[in-house]
């Protein structure tokens, strides 16, 4: 059927044969009839989604299991679902079911949004009339109920009011339980023979199996046992923010807020004395002043403990600030403190703010509990011990930050803008893990991405993910190359005498670097920076000479990452700054996004608390952090920046790396060595600007010494 003449070519406008798609897909065919593991690395155009969604489809049909794919952002699961998978259906001539599941926070639920209507006189925030009033009308005509099909801005603390959530649902008893949005996605997945998922909820199914060793029945997802993983290179960062444990000043004020109220908001306290108010009569003697005046107290206890958190990490901010002033590192890693440095004080007082919040969430449990005795309505009851569960929750994570004992979590302070700290805390291995809930548990994994392999070498991904432990009969590896020409497509153009990274000028020489750079290709450039701090500063350095070239300058923040995705896409000389998620991820085909200039070597930022444990993990097995970890996850993250710049075989496009040590270090060939084929021009900054330059049409050329 991908033959040329074949059924694809005629469902699809433009569509030429590629050998690397079909040997993916025979692969993936041939992997889920028999079990085991495969990782592909498939370079940017072998149309992977077609190459593992066909046999995937064609699986599921054929022997009624059911496949789940997932990936790490929306716009792959977009793409599969609106575009992909309708296609394979046609190209199978069969009817296939396919569904997009989100996370249950993605569903309004109607339950308590009719609550939250009802108290709309005493209960919510000025501006949440008119919101609820459109939430309301908007619900009757809603199709599916989901966040992302709104058509108008929701305050995120109301939608978490009226969302769904497992705790605060009533399930069976619910009176809403025939309409609910959240039952109907939920049995739709069930009867789908494909389910693409992100890589969270993927994890949050795995972790409710792994903690029930329920393998067989529905779980967050129905069961399955075949599963594709695009994006593979994200997963184990989505496990490390999964499993791992956050908590902020202004995540406690929300939540003790949900409790005694905030912001003209009325909080569960307040329904909970409505409700006295309403069951009156049912009430013997003095008891319904007295449960009136526990409410009254709560709503004090709630405050004081969320000073108590406030001022633990307001300490624990000023700490952290003398440590930055001192010039140490602005993450403090309290897993490996001990003795004088150990910040006792501000351990101790969090401990007891979280001693404090348990005992505030097991009053109101009581309260919960005598009113329920008394009738009270079960939505409310449902909402107050929703509260209580998290409560419970954020106390145990705020005790788990603070654990002394040597486990496996490494756990560490960070500073917040308002000059607060937060507290954070995180699994140092997933190897262990994904071994256990997808490689022993699962019948059939495929892995695949763009970004793999170390010079040709899945080591790194195998060892991050624990497939290295697999008997080898159950792995298989492939490589497929890109069918791009990327000789005649791309250039990598190195200047070699710039300032390097860490050397006395090297911002003002970054940033004349930079606005040459984009110069010679008139803007349609994506400039990538590994430091917020640099990126802004050199964003500030120049903005006022690309405005005199007549180029539009846009950094990553100052709009949402889709609008200045589109701006660029619209073309008209924008250059556009980015760090973190730009690096990966981005499509912008054609002329608008022509020149991808990466200002340093991709590197982690020194002082990273997670990947220093890792690292350290690594030594002490006797390895060498910077050749088994940082070096890899480098190379696989300029691996990543380069694929910005060729998106399809009408591109044409050049990369520039303003990092000499590329050139100057031993390292540097193990860069080289995982980047495409593109011809490379190296060479001094100024006969390489010319080069390109003549490479965009846009002036003469020099003579520039190749590196070939
Ligand atoms: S069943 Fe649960 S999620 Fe659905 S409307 Fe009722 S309470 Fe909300």
């Amino acid at each position: 059927m991908l033959q040329p003449g074949g059924r694809l070519s005629r469902l699809l406008d433009g569509y030429e044969q590629r050998p690397g798609q079909v040997r993916m897909l025979e692969q993936v065919c041939r992997l889920l009839e028999r079990g085991g593991v495969l990782a592909v690395e498939a370079g940017t155009g072998v149309g992977k989604s077609l190459a593992y969604g066909i046999p995937a489809a064609a699986f599921a049909l054929a022997r009624g299991r059911r496949v789940v794919i997932s990936s790490a952002t929306i716009n792959l699961q977009e793409q599969l679902v609106g575009k992909d998978l309708p296609l394979v259906g046609r190209l199978l001539g069969r009817s296939l079911r396919f569904e997009l599941v989100k996370g249950r926070g993605n569903y309004l639920c109607r339950r308590r949004l009719a609550d939250a209507w009802r108290r709309l006189h005493v209960s919510q925030g000025p501006a949440d009339g008119e919101q609820l009033a459109r939430l309301v009308s908007w619900a009757e005509n809603s199709e599916d109920g989901s966040l992302a099909s709104l058509d108008f801005r929701v305050d995120e603390e109301l939608w978490e009011r009226v969302s769904s959530d497992a705790d605060a649902c009533l399930g069976m008893r619910c009176p809403r339980r025939g309409e609910c949005f959240f039952a109907r996605a939920r049995a739709r997945a069930e009867r789908a023979q494909l389910l693409v998922v992100n890589h969270h909820l993927l994890l949050a199914d795995l972790a409710v199996r792994l903690d029930s060793g329920n393998w067989e029945k529905r779980a967050v997802l129905p069961s399955f046992g075949h599963l594709v993983v695009d994006e593979a290179h994200e997963l184990e960062d989505a496990a490390s923010s999964f499993f791992g444990v956050r908590i902020t000043a202004r995540g406690m004020a929300r939540l003790l807020g949900r409790l005694a109220g905030r912001r003209g908001r009325a909080g569960l306290l307040d329904d909970l004395a409505r409700e006295i108010e309403s069951l009156g009569g049912a009430l013997a003697g003095g008891r319904a002043q007295r449960l009136r005046q526990s409410t009254g107290e709560l709503q004090q206890q709630a405050r004081e403990v969320e000073q108590a958190y406030r001022r633990g990490l307001e300490q624990l901010g000023q700490l952290l600030q003398e440590r930055r002033q001192q010039g140490t590192e602005s993450k403090l890693r309290l897993d490996r403190l001990s003795g004088d440095d150990y910040p006792a004080e501000v351990d101790s007082s969090l401990r007891e703010a979280a001693d404090r919040l348990r005992q505030l969430a097991g009053q109101v449990a009581l309260l919960v509990e005598r009113l329920g005795e008394l009738g009270q309505e079960e939505s409310v009851s449902a909402e107050a011990l929703a509260w209580v569960e998290r409560a419970r929750l954020l106390a145990e994570h705020t005790d788990l930050v603070f654990s002394r004992e040597a486990d496996e979590q490494v756990r560490w302070a960070e500073s917040q803008r308002g000059g607060q700290a937060s507290l954070h805390a995180a699994p140092v291995e997933l190897a262990p893990l994904f071994r256990q809930v997808l490689f022993e548990n699962m019948e059939a994994v495929v892995l695949t991405s763009a970004t793999l392999t170390v010079g040709g070498d899945f080591e790194f991904f195998h060892e991050r993910l624990g497939l290295d432990g697999l008997p080898p009969q159950r792995l298989v590896e492939l490589v497929v190359e890109s069918p791009f020409t990327y000789r005649e497509q791309a250039r990598l153009a190195i200047p070699a005498d710039l300032i390097p990274p860490g050397q006395p000028g090297y911002e003002q020489a970054l940033a004349d670097a930079v606005v040459q750079a984009v110069a010679v290709s008139g803007g349609a450039a994506l400039v990538l920076y590994t430091s917020w701090g640099t990126m802004r500063r050199v964003a500030e350095r120049v903005a006022g000479r690309l405005g005199e070239l007549g180029l539009q300058l846009l950094v990553q923040g100052q709009a949402r990452r889709d609008e200045l995705l589109e701006r660029l896409r619209q073309g008209g000389g924008v250059v556009l700054f980015g760090v973190d998620s730009f690096w990966r991820g981005i499509d912008v085909v054609g002329p608008a996004l022509r020149h991808v200039v990466i200002t340093r070597l991709p590197f982690d930022v020194p002082g990273e608390p997670l990947i220093e444990a890792r690292g350290e993990r690594l030594e002490a097995r006797g390895l060498s952090a910077f050749r088994h970890f940082s070096l890899p996850r480098a190379v696989l993250r300029l691996k990543q920046g380069f694929g910005r710049l060729i998106r399809s075989r009408g591109d044409r496009g050049v990369v520039t790396l303003l990092d000499r040590r590329v050139l100057e270090r031993s390292y540097g060939r193990e860069f080289l060595a995982s980047l495409p084929p593109a011809r490379r021009l190296v060479g001094p900054a100024e006969d390489v600007f010319d080069e390109l330059a003549e490479f965009f049409g846009s002036a003469t050329s020099r003579r520039v010494v190749p590196l070939e």
